[in-house]
């Protein structure tokens, strides 16, 4: 469903990614973790091409991209097929909750207006928000603004949603609800590739746990494996240390 091959990216002479590959079954939800700075959210930003990967080769369904040739063709395909949560909601400040979810499918997906309406409406009503369509995000919780964030790449009906450590930027109290949410979808059969450091979560709702560290990927598994029986000296640090 998803496959990444030797993916590397580079920023100056640091090269972030050292050559990365992945494999994501359709309806799968793999969790990235590992420390700061070894390339999780670089890696994130590579599949939908908000980085520039350097080499390798990146395929959705059935579509492939040779990252050292891609064009505008398929940078666009390629963004069409996926969606991404962010850490900080990246909503515009002066759209209301609808037309920030109405605003991909109208503007990128040329979707007609009354279909797009509908479509983020039951979107909307999915992560609990059908009561906050008029308001504007200044007037939300972070954990709302979140949902807002999951609903408008849930519109999008991508192939694989892009989570970059979605809860990281909410007060404790919040983490839950916007957990919650992406459980929610997740039982869907969403296919969904997750950047957390809720642990909790991982190992309920992942599939298939990674560990990054250095840019490379130094141990992946079941997350009974990953948590249970760690191979790696780095893993058993790494999870000694967040546990
Ligand atoms: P993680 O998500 O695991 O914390 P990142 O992917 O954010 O790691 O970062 C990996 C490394 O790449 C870090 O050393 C970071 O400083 C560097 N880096 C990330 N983005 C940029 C950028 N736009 N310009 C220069 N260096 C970057």
């Amino acid at each position: 469903m998803i496959k990444l091959t030797g993916i590397t990216k580079s920023f100056g002479k640091q090269q972030v990614l050292q050559g990365i590959d992945l494999k994501v079954e359709k309806g799968e939800v793999v969790v990235i973790l590992g420390p700061s700075g070894s390339g999780k959210t670089t890696l994130l930003r590579c599949i939908n091409y908000l980085e520039r990967p350097g080499d390798g080769r990146i395929a959705i369904g059935d579509f492939e991209v040779d990252c050292a040739r891609a064009g505008k063709k398929d940078i666009h395909a390629l963004r069409g097929r996926t969606a991404m949560v962010f850490q900080h909601y990246n909503l515009f400040r002066h759209k209301t909750v609808l037309e920030n979810v109405m605003e991909g499918l109208v503007v990128v997906q040329r979707m007609p207006k009354e279909t797009a309406r509908r479509r983020s409406v039951e979107v909307l009503e999915k992560v609990g928000l059908g009561e906050k369509l008029d308001a504007y995000p200044s007037q939300l919780s972070g954990g709302q603004q979140q949902r807002v964030g999951i609903a408008r790449a849930l519109a999008l009906n991508p192939e694989v949603i892009l989570f970059d450590e979605p809860t990281s930027a909410l007060d404790p109290e919040l983490v839950g609800e916007v957990l919650a949410v992406i459980r929610r979808i997740a039982k869907e059969g969403i296919t969904m590739i997750v950047v957390t450091h809720e642990m909790g979560f991982a190992r309920d709702v992942a599939n298939h746990v990674v560990f990054m560290d250095g840019g490379v990927i130094v141990e992946e598994g079941s997350p009974k494996e990953m948590f249970n029986h760690p191979r790696e000296e780095r893993t058993k640090q790494f999870l000694k240390r967040i546990m």
